[in-house]
Order: structure tokens, then sequence, then C-alpha cells
């Protein structure tokens, strides 16, 4: 990555070169150092297109908590270290804190998510989308593909310069980030590996990226404690790649079963944060504590939010609430608008409630949030529809000339542009549906729209007929798909009944090269969906 920057920016080299050299110095010449706990602001921006790199707020908490757990000496696995290095296993005392305050003065989670398909590039351009001031926090960013490392990072010298600042911080494939979701166990320590660099460690072999040369028994990673070594990309614990025994353990080898850091390394590491060299030095300084809201390590209460796992649900079905609120709230007291009230501060029960209501019809939910000291309150009105299993009035008739959505109709929409009503064309009275899907170029987007339910039990036969009006925009093959579902199951699970095809049985005029409206009623086609027995499919 040093290459690439200085590739794309030759005119910060001489800065860089410099930097590093009177970084160097500051770290020789650093006297033994106090040993006082830094503590350094963090800010997670997750770069996402809605894939599974849009990691879980839970999934970040693990990284923080496994990365303090790791630069404080307080993991279990360090017991394993082989007993030559046993003596100079290293507490760093560094303390990562997510943000409370952004750069603003604004409450945060401290963690940022910004919808950008450079998630699948990982590169500089990447990080210009969002970096907060790196004089005040850590930045990290998460995404899909990090120039196909599990991370990288800068070192100090590198971003020192002005016109590098914006490349400072510590990018991370989603899968290599703590160790829950995405990510597992053994992954979690490409993170302390990379604030490693971040803090000027090299790998144990030297300052390249390849391990396992020869040529690396010559390289220094100018920390006196960790022995030469050609670099392992093996966990080879008794290894002796140089002539003496290798600290395969280590952190900053690709060994895979990475568990300390020297005391060298530590001396190392503090002289970079105690050093102005890309002005690493501020970040710990307790007026930077309190403007980044990490000082005292309480949590900040800034907002009450929730979520629904499905806002329209049948009489008797389960649904969940979800609690997003932050910064750790520890008591939640849900009020869910039928009368029932849930309240108490066991996390387990309290946070993610599920909730069941008995009767049809809208509901506003409240969400009352507490962390001992603060409080804070959240309305959503009318938030939950349940729908009744409601009579049938025979032939219903809907041609959406009253409005959509409503009480009867629903809206799902993934993305984009999604079903409207529209007066621009009907087949009778004013109004239809329509949906615009000329200027979308995304393939298999779904937009869906769905009714209330009915209650078929008396009936033998349902007859489901509809109109509709479509012209491709294209006179190649086109995946356009209108498809029409039943449940029996209030939407748990769908059978598809009829399926008409953008390039078959679906155009109802000739291709269009411009967005289409239909001038007549002869451009519009009718179909019917028959569905037998409808009682015997809640049985089935
Ligand atoms: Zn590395």
């Amino acid at each position: 990555m040093t290459e690439k920057l200085f590739h794309d920016r030759p005119h910060t080299i001489l800065d860089a070169e410099q930097a590093e050299a009177q970084l160097e110095t500051f770290t020789q010449q650093r006297q033994g150092g106090g040993n006082q706990v830094y503590i350094v602001p963090v800010v997670f921006h997750v770069i996402h297109n809605f894939g599974e790199e849009n990691i879980s707020d839970e999934q970040i908490h693990s990284a923080m908590e496994s990365v303090n757990i790791d630069f404080r000496k307080l993991n279990e696995d360090i017991d394993d270290v082989i007993e030559a290095f046993a003596g100079i296993t290293a507490d760093v005392e560094v303390e990562f804190r997510l943000a409370q305050l952004d750069p603003q003065g604004n409450c945060t989670n401290g963690i940022t998510r910004t919808v950008s398909d450079l998630t699948y590039v990982g590169d500089s351009d990447m990080k210009e989308l969002i970096q907060w001031p790196r004089e005040k926090y850590l930045n990290v960013w998460v995404c899909a593909y990090a120039q196909g490392a599990a991370g990288y990072s800068l070192y100090p010298s590198s971003v020192n310069s002005f016109f590098n600042e914006d490349q400072d911080g510590i990018v991370l494939k989603h899968d290599y980030c703590g160790y829950i979701g995405t990510s597992n166990w053994s992954r979690r320590r490409t993170f302390p590996h990379e604030i490693g660099h971040w803090l000027n460690l090299r790998h144990c072999w030297g300052n390249s990226n390849e391990p396992n040369i020869d040529e690396n028994c010559d390289e220094d990673d100018l920390v006196d404690d960790t022995p030469w070594t050609r670099g392992w990309q093996s966990c080879a614990l008794y290894g002796e790649s140089c002539g003496t025994l290798d600290n395969v353990q280590n952190y900053m080898e690709y060994s895979g079963c990475g568990r300390m850091f020297t005391e060298g390394q530590k001396d190392r590491m503090r002289a970079a944060l105690e050093s102005s060299t890309a002005q690493r030095n501020q970040l710990w300084q307790e007026s930077n504590l309190e403007a980044t809201g990490v000082l005292t390590g309480e949590s900040i209460l800034c907002e009450a939010s929730f979520s629904v796992s499905k806002d329209v649900v049948c009489m008797g079905q389960e649904m969940q609430f979800f609690d997003n609120s932050y910064n750790a709230p520890s008591s939640w007291t849900w009020d869910f608008g039928d009368g029932t009230e849930l309240s108490g501060n066991d996390p387990e029960i309290f946070k993610n409630p599920i909730h069941t209501y008995e009767v049809p019809g809208d509901y506003s939910i409240t969400l009352v949030v507490s962390n001992g000291t603060d409080e804070l309150a959240v309305t959503q009105e009318q938030f939950v529809t349940v729908l009744g299993s409601g009579e049938l009035d025979s032939p219903l008739v809907e041609g959406f000339e009253a409005g959509f959505p409503d009480d009867e109709w629903f809206l799902y929409n993934t993305e984009g542009a999604g079903w409207e009503v529209t007066n621009t064309a009907s087949f009778t009275g004013d109004y239809s549906l329509k949906l615009d899907n000329y200027s979308n170029d995304i393939e298999w987007l779904e937009d869906q729209f769905f009714s209330r339910t009915f209650d078929f039990s008396e009936v033998d036969e349902a007859l489901i007929t509809f109109k509709w009006a479509y012209a491709s925009k294209t006179m190649e093959a086109t995946s356009d798909r209108l498809r029409v579902y039943i449940s029996a199951d209030c939407g748990e699970s769908w059978i598809l009944k009829e399926q008409l095809s953008g390039s078959v049985d679906m155009p109802t005029s000739e291709y269009s090269s411009s967005p289409f409206t239909p001038s007549s009623t002869s451009e519009w086609a009718s179909a019917s969906v028959s569905i037998t027995n409808p009682a015997q499919l809640t049985e089935t």
C-alpha cells in the first residue's frame, strides 16, 4: 500500500522519508516512558452496498472488546506463549474506545455507514468518502474488499504529510473484523496486527509484506527483543528460520497464532503515540478525550430508536422489536399500544422483545430507554398494522381510486422507484398502480405490494382477475417479470400462481424507447388466477 501511495503521490515521498527518520530517532532516544494508559478514540466507517459487508454494530463491538483484551494482555491464550518468550509479553497499556461525540460535537455511537460500490475496491478513493480528523480519532474503514488483504494500514511517517492525512487509518475486510457475524474467532487478530502497523510496527521479518524468504534474515524490524526471522505463514512454535528461535506467536507474524506483543514492540508503539508524527500525540490528550466523549468511559445516552421485524402482521402472529438506541442503554420500557407494557433491564428479555397482537388495527409504539442516569423516549405513530381475517364482499373490486397504500393494500419496496398510484393511465376510473422501471439498470430488484387477508373458509373457488399494461424498453430479452403470489399463512410463505415475462407474455404494446404510458384501453390485457378450494390452503 505504501508503494501505491507514493506512486500516486510522489510529491509526498520526501516528507515521508524525513518523518520516518525523525520518528526513528525519537523512538530510539525515548527513555522508558511512563506507564500512563493511553486512551485512543476510534471511529468505524462501514462502507457498504447493502451486502454482508454492512456488518452489525455488535460485530464492531466484538472487535473493540477483543482488541482491548489483546492490547492489555488480558487474553487467555497468553498462557500458551512458549517459555522462551513468556518473559517479554507486554501489556501495551493502550486502550481503544468508540467515539461518543463526532467532530461537530454531536452524539454518536462511533459507527458511520456509507453506501458506495467503492466497498468492492477498498482503496484510497474509498477512504476519501469519509474520514474524521485523524488527530482526534483512529479511523477504521470496513469494506467488502481490502485490496486483496485481510486488512491494511500505513505507517505514521507515510501519512505524516498534510497531503496524505486523508489516508491515515486502518482498512479491515468485513470478515476479518471482530469475532462474530461475518468474521470468526481466529480472524479477530487482524485488528491488533493492523493497529501495530498504525503505531509504526513492522512485521517481525522486516519492512515488507513477503514472509518466508531468505533475504528477511538480513531485514530488521527495528525492535531489539524480536528475533531475526524469515517470517512464518504457519504456526511452527519452535521454528528457527535464521539460526535462533523465532517469535512465531507474535501479532506481527502471518503465522495465524499471534497472541503477544513484546516489550520492545510496546516501547515502539508508545513512542509512535508520544510523537507528533501524523499527530498521534494529540489523540490521547485529555482535551481530545473530552471532545470525543470517551474520557470517563461512561456511556452517553444519545438517541432512543427501534425497528420491527415486519410492520404488517396478522392477528396472533409473532413479531420482534429491535432496540437500536445508543449508547448502551441498560433498561427498556416498551409500550406496544395495545395496553401491554414490558419493562426491565435484562437485555435477553427486554432489548429485542417478541410481541403478539390479538386485535386488528394500527398501533403506535413507544420505547423508553435509560442508562440509570438519563432517560430518552421515542414514539412511532401507527407503526404496526395488525390484519384481521376480514370478511370478503364478493366480488371485491379495487381500482385504487381511493388512494394507495391504505388499510387494504400495503407496500414493500426494496429500493429505488416502487409501486405508486398514478392518474396518468387507467382502464376504468382515473387511477392505476404504476411501476417506473425505465431508469432502473439493476436486474432482479423486487417491488412488491400486497393485500390484507381474507377469510376463505366458506369458499369453494376464488378468482383473482387483474389488468395490466406493459412495454419493454428494449427489443432484447428482458428479465422483467410480473408475479402473482398467494399466502395461506399471513405472508410467512408464498405460493406462485402466475408469472408474466417481459419478453414473452407480458407486453401489451410494442417496445418503447421512452417511458411507456398506455394511451388507450387496447393497450391493456387481462388475466385470471383461480384458487380452488382456498380453505384447504391453510392445511397444506
Ligand atoms: Zn501486516
